[in-house]
């Protein structure tokens, strides 16, 4: 179902500083994700999404963006795409990410976007004109396998679209890399995928992969994933339920040694394995050139 709702404010102020994707605020123009990956955090009854499969569109979410960013006297990257992707197939109908971008464009503000979509490419235009600021794409891959991919993210599009997106990005200058969460245990925690998943972001012009060797499970996400487990690879739940019972962050196998595998081979590339953020500083010598 989709419903459209009034909000009160958009912009969250984001606790400083912000280690991950260096962002001052964020923004949800949705509530609810059509994408719905198995592991979604987003699930968790911390969040009271009554139904996460039901999408609420922010119909005077531009309206509020304006008005809130007329007021910001810190200049910060705004980032979107923590709890919902700001690129699910909606956004062909409503466009909200799209004007929303028009804003952000308009008052000069550096923008940060994480998503599993190729459909990012529609505001490409406007991106390469916020990144006269800075503009960052981050794309979630997870496994390099596009059938792997397809049960554990069954809303999203193919990985392969997502990589070919990135290349996109990256060919028109906008910075553009991976987000490598969750590595789920049992099923994308082993060298192969790993190699293959930090190749084809090499391949396809990646700045930076940014892994989290494991993934976390609380109320409400955990039942769900669970029961997707069990429909979709048989004996699994037990593993999981055995090993890491009620635990938040449940580790990758031989976490450690895929680290190690990890940074060497983004080494061997040149890639950054944290987010090259937008800083006072790069915006001073932006200003200069
Ligand atoms: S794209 Fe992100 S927010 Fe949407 S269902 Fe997947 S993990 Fe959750």
């Amino acid at each position: 179902m989709i419903q459209e709702i009034y909000a009160k404010v958009l912009l969250n102020h984001v606790p400083q500083p912000d280690h991950w994707f260096g962002l001052r605020y964020n923004m949800n123009l949705y509530r609810g994700c059509q994408h719905q990956c198995i592991y979604c955090d987003s699930r968790s009854e911390c969040y009271q999404i009554e139904n996460f499969r039901d999408v609420l569109v922010k119909v005077n979410a531009i309206e509020l963006l304006q008005k809130e960013l007329a007021g910001k006297r810190v200049k910060g990257t705004i980032g979107t795409g923590s709890m919902n992707d700001p690129y699910m197939p909606l956004e062909k109908q409503f466009n909200l990410t799209g004007q929303a971008l028009e804003v952000i464009r308009q008052f000069r503000f550096p923008v940060h976007i994480i998503t599993k979509s190729d459909l990012v490419l529609k505001d490409l235009e406007t991106l390469q004109e916020i990144n006269q600021i800075y503009a960052a794409v981050s794309f979630t891959i997870t496994t390099a396998d596009d059938d792997l991919g397809k049960q554990l993210e069954p809303g999203a599009p193919l990985v392969s679209a997502r990589y070919r997106a990135m290349e996109s990005l990256a060919e028109h200058g906008i910075l553009t890399g991976v987000v490598m969460m969750p590595v789920l245990p049992y099923l994308e925690d082993n060298i192969e995928n790993m190699n293959a998943l930090v190749t084809r972001a090499y391949n396809s012009g990646a700045a930076y992969v940014i892994p989290s060797f494991g993934v976390s499970l609380r109320a409400g996400s955990r039942d769900y994933y669970y029961r997707e487990l069990e429909t979709h690879f048989p004996g699994l739940r037990e593993q999981y339920q055995n090993r890491f019972g009620n635990m938040y962050h449940c580790p990758a196998n031989d976490a450690v040694r895929l680290r190690e595998v990890f940074t060497v081979l983004c080494d061997q590339f040149g890639m950054a394995t944290s987010m090259p953020v937008y800083t006072q500083e790069t915006a001073k010598q932006l200003r200069l050139f």
